[in-house]
């Protein structure tokens, strides 16, 4: 075959990945050759969407809901969304100019930051993290800057390292809390330094909340509750975690209506709209019962708290117990620093799913993370599994 005159751009040459999905291609072929895989790759709720909120969808096809809407979404959405949040988070309440609405918190992260950075500027944003946030300001010719979490602070940030990173060129600053990969919880006190040092510094704080729900030993707490932040806070969140509606495609961001509408003008020249009928579906786990939210979270906590205790008793394997999201990220730097060929290992040999810590940034490096959105069932034969393969590990 004749190579091909086509070559990509060289700003795609900056692009990111998110590994996840390339390891659960790699597991759905292990899965087609016969093999029984423990999912634990994808950060996926295993349970379906509520009953409810599936009706709401099927009624809205049944009612031809399936028309272009505004590209920021529809206004009953977004209203809905400006209530649930402003409730859930007790703040003077947001209105539908607040909010922009696309097909997942990805796509609206991607519009978000490109309606905010210039080449030049600076993006700190916490090591390890979801990938998106560093190669959407690559592409964008902007730097990311990272800062390391502390697995001795349970991966919170270091405030003075954080502080340090801060320069005239900072424009923004990206939270994740509860966070991935870690299920790191940020504390109040943390929430009031990093204000501050918004504040002084006049920086936007992009604070990706799609975790809020997911949260096991506290009560969750957003930085735009805190004095001054409202106005410089973008608030990310969407439908996948709490709701698992992954498969849907639905999510939001919140953030004063100038960029707002900036935002919205990138959604217009991407995906132009969200699908109508998802739209409505939306509407409907906002405002329907939130029981089979708070009995996922319940359930999640003893799966964590079950996926812990066992894997801190594998030989060289230390977890600390994370306080949000449904991920772990135990340290295996005792086993091997190579952490990308352990968890090809573990998938190739154990047949569990998991993702290396450095596919989340280099602070990531000699660590896994595995997602606990799998049952019980699941989470004690990926433990047998994983004590079975481990001595089989060559770290050569
Ligand atoms: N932010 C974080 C921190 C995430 O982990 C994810 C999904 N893994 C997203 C945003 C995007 O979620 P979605 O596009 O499904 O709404």
């Amino acid at each position: 075959m004749l190579a091909s005159p086509i070559r990509s751009s060289q700003a795609s040459g900056r692009l990111g990945t998110e590994s996840a999905f390339d390891v659960l291609a790699r597991a759905r072929e292990l899965e087609a050759q016969g093999h029984e895989v423990v999912h634990m790759e994808i950060g996926e709720p295993d349970f379906n969407t509520p009953e409810h909120i599936k009706k709401a969808g099927e009624a809205a096809i049944a009612a031809d809901q399936s028309h272009y809407t505004p590209s920021a979404g529809i206004p009953d959405l977004r209203d809905a969304i400006a209530e649930y949040a402003s409730h859930f988070r007790g703040i003077e309440p947001y209105e539908r100019a607040n909010v922009v609405v696309g097909p997942g918190a990805k796509p609206i992260i991607w519009n978000l930051l490109s309606a905010l950075l210039d080449p030049g500027d600076e993006m700190v944003y916490a090591d390890p993290a979801y990938p998106a946030y560093e190669s959407c300001a690559s592409y964008l010719g902007a730097k990311p800057v990272p800062v390391p979490l502390l697995e001795s602070k349970n991966f919170r940030l270091d405030l003075d390292e954080l502080a340090a990173k801060v320069t005239s060129r900072t424009k923004a600053l990206v939270i994740n809390s509860p966070h991935n990969p870690t299920g790191g919880v940020l504390t109040i006190d943390d929430l009031k330094v990093i204000a501050d040092l918004a504040e002084k510094h006049d920086l936007i704080v992009i604070s990706d909340e799609i975790y809020s729900r997911n949260i096991y030993d506290a009560e969750f707490v957003s930085i735009a509750t805190l004095p001054g932040m409202r106005e410089r806070t973008v608030i990310i969140d969407g439908f996948s975690k709490a709701y698992a509606m992954t498969g849907w495609r639905l999510g939001y961001a919140i953030m004063p209506p100038d960029l707002a509408r900036s935002v919205t003008l990138f959604n217009n020249n991407t995906f132009s709209c969200t699908a109508t009928f998802v739209q409505r579906a939306g509407i409907a786990a906002l405002q329907g019962p939130d029981e089979p939210v708070i009995a996922m979270v319940d359930e999640f906590r003893r799966r964590r708290d079950a996926f812990v205790k066992g894997l801190n008793a594998l030989p060289g394997v230390t977890c600390k117990l994370p306080e949000g999201a449904f991920y772990v990220f135990p340290n295996v730097s005792q086993i091997t620093s190579e952490d990308k060929k352990l968890a090809s290992f573990f998938l190739e040999e154990a047949k569990v799913g998991c993702l290396g810590g450095s596919c989340f940034g280099a602070a990531g490096r000699g660590y896994v993370r595995f997602s606990y959105a799998t049952s019980l069932g699941h989470i004690e034969l990926a433990l047998e599994r994983l004590a079975a393969a481990l001595p089989k590990f060559k770290n050569a």
